[in-house]
């Protein structure tokens, strides 16, 4: 997500300035940190889709210290209030026609 402006001092910066121009915050170091919470949410979603509730869990407290983000907060959510059961009842195997 390309930043348009400084989240510190709000001037406007270039979409792959390194620096504010204005207040010399290290843009770049924000949009790595970024980019590294988006790649432990995704983990997350990928470990809870494999059934993994407890690492999904970790990848997103970790997510949320570098990058607070609502997403992150309902993923969260979601997992504290149970969610959907973590083993679901196998299908049976003579539920094949009938
Ligand atoms: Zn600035």
């Amino acid at each position: 997500m390309p930043l348009e402006r400084c989240p510190n001092c709000r001037a406007r910066v270039e979409a792959h300035a390194g620096q504010c121009r204005r207040c010399e915050m290290e843009l770049d170091l924000l949009r790595r940190t970024q980019e590294a919470a988006n790649a432990l949410r995704q983990e997350a979603v990928a470990r809870l889709a494999a059934g993994d509730r407890s690492a999904a869990e970790e990848a997103l407290r970790k997510a949320r210290a570098l990058h607070a983000d609502p997403l992150c907060e309902s993923l969260l959510g979601y997992l504290r209030t149970g969610g959907a059961p973590s083993d679901r009842p196998a299908p049976r195997p003579d539920a094949t026609g009938s």
